[in-house]
């Protein structure tokens, strides 16, 4: 068997085993003589690329413990103080050089004198550049690549726009910089929506808007629960599950073929039984300083500092990715609100952003004036089943009521374009330039197992 080091030439190291596959019985080798061999090639590969930037001597010169002697004096903690690393991810010393705070100002500096100056100088020279326009509506959505091509998609919806209106969107951490813990009103655990490592002490309780409703909706949860759990009991019983198999198995196989070959109108059946959940409320845990300067940290981030930057509408969205036993469900998630759902994000930095008492101070603070007839609307982007909720729009003003229904027609053509382009990269479906097959793709339920299925039968 020969071993030679890749990454050194002048350093190859070469074992002999006993007999071979081609001649003989293969030599048994423990894990400790292979671990032995690997660390021999490991640290002939570092001493040669350390004596090749001539950090260690060569020849005769070279001791036995020369590179451990070079390793002694590697920094294995940091000198900076605490308070402006605490938050930093690469706590390790080796990583010191490349990837320390202290070098953060250094690089955006260099990062805005070199790559912005080279874009802006780029744009400044192209010819016949579209005319300004106005835009109608703005989008925030989060930077994770999950939202890179809605937020393409969103931006070519233009069709349905009159001359001289625009769609704009803006990459934005998708916890849009209000780190919050969380507690829904259905009851389920209250859960850390912030960048990960974050111990954010503002919560939002989320509360019914009419308990009458909210109670008989509860109610119908807790039965429908109370059923699944009963069920779940009986198939794991000797007997029950013999009774169970006899009486249960029409509705299961009517309910396994919606799954696999109707997904989309299974759906609709758990929602009809279900019924559309109620309205919630909050309260803002910040106070309007607080959401002011937070406010004002991302507007002046994305550049909307002055009046005539902003359309009539902005909609906020946050994302998620809701699957079935799926142990990677986290990273499909918004990576900003630690692997979590970022839409009670996107639904406080609207409220906080519709606030007259947090434009007052936002102006008086930062000098942003937001106009009066900019309104936010908070969301929620699915991107495995590309549905978008948005919230409150029992509270949009008057002067966007009728348009609204245009920014409905945008998103729902972004979210059919966005599903048929992610059909045709897993070679579902052919992508469709044109469209004509938008609508009827877009209705996809990732909730169910079968969703991708779909695709295929549609
Ligand atoms: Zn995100």
């Amino acid at each position: 068997m020969k071993i030679h080091c890749s990454s050194c030439i002048q350093h190859p190291i070469l074992v002999e085993a006993p007999g071979g596959q081609h001649d003989g019985p293969t030599a048994k080798i423990s894990l400790v003589e292979w671990a032995s061999v690997q660390s021999i090639i490991h640290r002939s590969s570092i001493e040669a690329m350390l004596t090749d930037a001539g950090l260690l001597p060569t020849g005769a010169q070279r001791q036995a413990n020369s590179l451990s002697t070079l390793l002694a004096k590697t920094k294995l903690l940091r000198s900076e103080p605490h308070e402006i690393l605490s938050n930093h991810q690469n706590p390790s010393g080796l990583a010191f050089t490349d990837q320390n705070a202290s070098k953060m100002s250094e690089l955006e500096t260099e990062y805005e004198s070199v790559t912005l100056g080279a874009i802006a100088r780029k744009a400044a020279q192209l010819p016949n550049q579209p005319p300004k326009t106005t835009p109608f509506v703005q989008f925030f959505c989060c930077i994770d690549e999950r939202e890179c091509s809605f937020r393409r998609h969103l931006e070519g919806s233009t069709n349905l726009l009159s001359p001289g209106e625009g769609i704009e969107t803006f990459g934005v951490p998708g916890f849009f910089d209000f780190p919050i813990r969380h507690k829904s009103a259905k009851g389920d655990l209250e859960c850390t929506l912030a960048p990960e490592g974050n111990h954010p002490p503002h919560k939002v309780m989320e509360c019914w808007r009419d308990n009458t409703q909210s109670t008989q909706w509860n109610k119908k949860r807790r039965l429908l629960a109370q059923l699944e759990t009963q069920w779940e009991t009986w198939s794991f019983c000797p007997i029950r599950s013999v009774i169970l198999s006899l009486v249960g198995c029409i509705p299961a196989l009517i309910n396994m073929v919606l799954m696999c070959c109707f997904p989309t109108l299974k759906r609709k059946i758990v929602e009809q039984i279900y019924g559309e959940q109620p309205e919630t409320e909050f309260e803002n845990p910040f106070t309007v300083e607080e959401s002011a300067d937070k406010l004002a940290r991302t507007l002046k981030n994305i550049g909307l500092y002055t009046p005539d930057k902003y359309g009539h509408c902005i909609v906020v969205l946050g994302h998620g990715s809701r699957t079935v036993n799926n142990p990677f469900d986290a990273a499909h998630n918004c990576g900003a609100c630690g692997g979590r759902e970022g839409g009670p994000n996107a639904r406080l930095i609207a409220s906080v952003g519709n606030d007259r008492q947090v434009r007052a101070s936002l102006a008086e603070r930062h000098g942003i004036s937001i106009p009066d007839h900019t309104h936010f609307v908070g969301g929620y982007h699915d991107t495995s089943s590309e549905l978008v909720d948005l919230y409150d729009l029992d509270r949009l003003p008057q002067h966007l009521v009728s348009s609204f229904s245009k920014i409905r027609r945008i998103i729902d053509e972004a979210r059919g374009r966005n599903a048929l382009e992610r059909c045709g990269k897993f070679m579902l479906f052919k992508n469709d330039k044109k469209g004509d097959n938008v609508n009827g793709y877009m209705k996809v339920d990732g909730d169910d197992k079968a969703s991708a299925l779909e695709h295929v039968c549609t």
